[in-house]
């Protein structure tokens, strides 16, 4: 048991140091399969003996992990997933990307641990907007669908945290309060807020992102 785990570990560590390489020619060769079959409901082992034939070819060796590549273009939202062990390629649709969701019972869960309110301005249902339960760290990331990866957010804040990182989303964040910080004369929160820019400057995090010119 203990020597099959070494050996797991030491195999992931030697395909992690060619994974780029790897990845990107197993996806090229099933992408390959599949624009040669377009809209056609394809299944796992004719892909995967094309992949492993030409892959052979190629680099004089066995392909790996060549359905956990299928798995990920779908979770790209590259391929679609017609049902268990079943994928389709459909030129033109990846923007229709679905990733997988948390579960209707862990969803519930994040809701009442976060009192059904947005962890960011506080507002819920009662204040008329909708709440919505968000991947701390993405799924594309890494991130699971666990209660510890989520959070509950209102629409606002949900599509402000889609188009950027935490990180960013932060510092957007902290503008936004900088703005309505100088209109309100609140010299307390623009102190405060000033005091985070340069928390951010100091660790060199999010440069590409402007702090407000301070008066
Ligand atoms: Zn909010």
């Amino acid at each position: 048991m203990v020597q099959d785990q070494q050996g797991e570990i030491l195999l992931a560590i030697k395909s992690d140091s060619r994974k780029e390489m790897k990845d990107a020619s197993v996806s090229d060769l099933i992408m390959e399969y599949f624009r040669k079959h377009p809209k056609e409901d394809l299944k796992h082992d004719p892909v995967v003996d094309y992949v492993e034939k030409r892959y052979l070819k190629l680099y004089k060796k066995k392909s790996r992990d060549t359905w956990r590549a299928i798995r990920k273009l779908y979770q790209e939202g590259v391929l679609r997933k017609v049902k268990k062990g079943v994928y389709r390629y459909e030129p033109g649709l990846t923007k229709h990307r679905k990733l997988p969701e948390f579960s209707l019972a862990i969803k519930n869960k994040i809701f009442k641990r976060d009192g059904y309110k947005c962890v960011i301005c506080g507002r819920g249902k009662e204040d008329g907007v909708e709440i919505h339960a968000d991947h701390k760290v993405p799924i594309q990331k890494g991130g699971k669908n666990s209660l510890e990866n989520g959070q509950t957010l209102c629409s606002e804040h949900n599509i402000l945290k889609k188009k950027y990182s935490q990180t960013e989303f932060g510092k957007k964040f902290m503008i936004k309060l900088y703005k309505d910080s100088v209109q309100k004369h609140d010299k307390k929160m623009m102190d405060f807020t000033k005091d985070v820019f340069s928390v951010y400057e100091k660790h060199g995090i999010d440069n590409q992102i402007k702090k407000p010119d301070f008066l």
